[in-house]
């Protein structure tokens, strides 16, 4: 199939009371299989992005087609279908995890809640995939390492086989001796399940090593977008040099 999975287009979105808007018109396609870095600056609008294709927060114009599916229209069976296709990542994976709920209760939640059969067995798969052993299902997430708790919230993520999954700052809350293993987990689990990642991101070391497709954001407005390489390396806008010149040095 040669539909994107998630076509973005004219998306507006300012919050009330603000003086200036945190989407102006924002336009983004996603293949199927695509990691699509997001970078931009502070304030430029990622996280309203994310937050709207989670159905979170309403764009005030603008449409979002995900694999087919007119995603800003939909209400009902047909909302729960769709939001069962994006699940997110956050950066800080205590903040996003019930710390009164067992590692068992955490999966078992969006298993139970989009009808999912077999869930004992879906959990022990889902343990297994994201390399936890099956005796910390017992356990809360505060008494997880940080490496430990990223991979139960992808875990979590995965849990009814998403198409995409939104990632935002997945490692960098993270040891740096733990990112690499967790990023590893990722491209596998890609490899694994053929789902697809929006990669937020400020680390553009990360991007260029690990996105198919960079996209530019800026003041509410995908600038430039591209495959890291040429994106990186021969950079067309002010707001993605401006991004590479934060930057030290870029391997
Ligand atoms: P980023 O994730 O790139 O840092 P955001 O989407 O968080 O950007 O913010 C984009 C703009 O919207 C910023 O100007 C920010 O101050 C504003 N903003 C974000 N969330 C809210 C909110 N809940 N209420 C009002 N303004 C907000």
């Amino acid at each position: 199939m040669t539909e994107p999975l998630l076509r973005i287009a004219g998306l507006c979105k300012t919050y009330p009371g603000a003086d200036h808007a945190a989407l102006a018109g924002a336009d983004l396609t996603l293949d199927r299989g695509d990691i699509l870095g997001l970078a931009g600056p502070s304030g430029s609008g990622k996280s309203t992005l994310a937050r709207i294709l989670l159905r979170l927060v309403a764009p005030d114009a603008g449409s979002i087609d995900l694999d087919g599916a007119d995603l800003l229209a939909a209400e009902g069976a047909e909302l729960r279908a769709l939001r069962q296709k994006v699940q997110m990542v956050f950066q800080d994976p205590l903040a996003a995890l019930n710390p009164r709920s067992t590692i068992a209760r955490l999966l078992d939640d969006p298993l139970r809640l989009h009808g999912i059969p077999n869930r004992a067995a879906r959990i022990a798969d889902l343990m297994a995939r994201t390399g936890l052993p099956a005796d910390l299902l017992a356990k809360r997430s505060h008494e997880l390492s940080g490496g430990q708790r990223q991979r139960v919230a992808i875990a979590r993520a995965l849990a009814c086989e998403p198409k995409l999954i939104v990632l935002d700052e997945p490692v960098s809350a993270l040891d740096v001796s733990v990112r690499a293993r967790i990023v590893n987990l990722l491209l596998d689990l890609r490899e694994r399940t053929g789902v697809s990642y929006l990669l937020i991101s400020h680390d553009l070391a990360l991007l260029n090593a690990v996105a198919t497709r960079v996209a530019i954001i800026d003041a509410g407005r995908i600038v430039e977008s591209g495959p890291p390489a040429t994106l990186f390396r021969h950079p067309a806008h002010d707001a993605t040099r401006r991004l590479l010149d934060a930057v030290p040095r870029l391997g």
